[in-house]
């Protein structure tokens, strides 16, 4: 056990302005609409206070809870993935300059400053190291990506509502967020809450991460807790663990998609499949994009954007006259397949963190979790019991 301290519901508000007042944009959960979704924070009634969520397959329904919780909620709509990487950047400008008769190109300069997120859950903080290693951990750096990550202050939140659509305890991922960074060893998080909440009692148990996150405890005076605190926020990951009844096994799925490539599951699939790319665009991890140039009518000055693309979308894989997954079943093998079993040969790590937005989101309620244990039970890999 680590530093614990304790911090009471307007000390929320004080930690929010100690980040601004530090130089940090604050993201985190707020409502958008209809949704929770992640955005900026400048007050603590930026938070969805006393607002929970339902989420099951191609549902998702903003609720009022009959108490004043910070985080009573599951995956937001929106991840923390645009906080970091956006859905249309600019990534150079070019200008003709008809006097000296050449074209002068330069590179666009992201906002610098420092993002705080706050109440990051478990899944997508993980869903932002898988990032870390994709963007910014090979050779080539993606600079926006990197200069977005620096400096990032993380308060993550250990989650006690899980939907029904998650499945983050089979992945590994959550709900409880690991200490380290499983790739680099460096701390998860500079600050980790759990928010106690029951008929005596309403506050945060708060672990200390690193020496920044204990300068900002100190800063805002937060209480100190002992290991009753602690051993209270574990009990309540433990029970939000126990409640999710959707599970992948992470031994045998590399395997079993390595030999479904010719399985007749992915026509079945096709049949509902609208191929309307949501589920890679609310999906934490998903990264593909496609390149966009514009230029003004007259052709002197131009712009090259990144936009997110999808590997559901037919031009996606078009090469040289004629997209290589050309039917709506190819493009859902591509995507499962990647996602838990060729994103670990490529990266060393699966591409799920089991948010289970992919089934929320899906309008026909395709979801990952049922497709990957009928292919454990047609290829005789496993029992395929992936739901309890
Ligand atoms: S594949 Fe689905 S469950 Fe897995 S991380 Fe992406 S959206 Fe979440
Ligand atoms: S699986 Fe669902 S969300 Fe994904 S492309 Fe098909 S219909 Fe759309």
């Amino acid at each position: 056990m680590g530093d614990i301290r304790i911090l009471n519901p307007p000390d929320l508000g004080t930690l929010i302005a100690e980040l601004r007042a530090r130089g940090y944009r604050v993201m985190g959960p707020t409502v958008r609409g209809d949704a929770i979704v992640t955005g900026e924070i400048r007050t603590v009634s930026d938070l969805p206070r006393g607002r929970g969520d339902t989420q099951r397959p191609a549902e998702y329904r903003l609720t009022e809870r009959d108490d004043r919780s910070f985080f009573g909620f599951a995956a937001p709509a929106i991840s923390s993935k645009p906080v970091f990487f956006p859905a249309e950047e600019v990534i150079w400008r070019g200008r003709r300059d008809h006097d000296e008769g050449h074209f002068t190109v330069e590179r666009d300069r992201p906002d610098a400053a420092p993002i705080a997120l706050l109440g990051t859950r478990s899944c997508d903080l993980r869903a932002v190291q898988i990032h870390d290693k994709v963007l910014a951990g090979r050779m080539y750096e993606d600079a926006h990506y990197a200069a977005r990550r620096e400096h990032t202050f993380v308060v993550a939140v250990a989650c006690g509502q899980p939907a029904e659509t998650c499945f983050c305890a089979s992945m590994g991922t959550g709900p409880r967020p690991a200490e380290t960074n499983p790739e680099t060893g460096e701390a998860a998080y500079d600050l980790l809450l759990t928010e106690v909440l029951d008929e005596h009692n309403h506050h945060f148990v708060m672990e200390i991460g690193t020496e920044h996150g204990r300068q900002v405890a100190d800063a805002i005076e937060a209480g100190d807790g002992d290991e009753h605190d602690h051993a209270r926020a574990l009990e309540i990951t433990d029970a939000a663990a126990k409640r999710q009844t959707r599970a992948i096994d992470t031994s045998t799925i590399h395997g079993v998609l390595r030999a479904s490539v010719e399985s007749s599951r992915w026509e079945e699939i096709a049949t509902r499949c609208l191929a309307c790319t949501n589920c890679t665009l609310v999906c934490p991890t998903c990264f593909c994009t496609t390149i966009q140039d514009v230029s003004d009518l007259a052709g002197d000055e131009g712009e090259r954007h990144r936009v997110w693309d999808s590997c559901f979308s037919e031009q996606f894989s078009y090469i040289h006259g004629g997209p290589l997954r050309g039917e709506t079943k190819s493009r859902y093998r591509q995507w499962i397949t990647h996602k838990l079993s060729s994103w670990e040969d490529q990266f060393g790590m699966l591409g799920c963190v089991g948010c289970g937005r992919c089934i929320t989101w899906c309008p026909v309620g395709i979801d990952i979790v049922e497709e990957a244990a009928e292919l454990t039970r047609m290829s005789g890999l496993g029992s395929g019991a992936a739901r309890s």
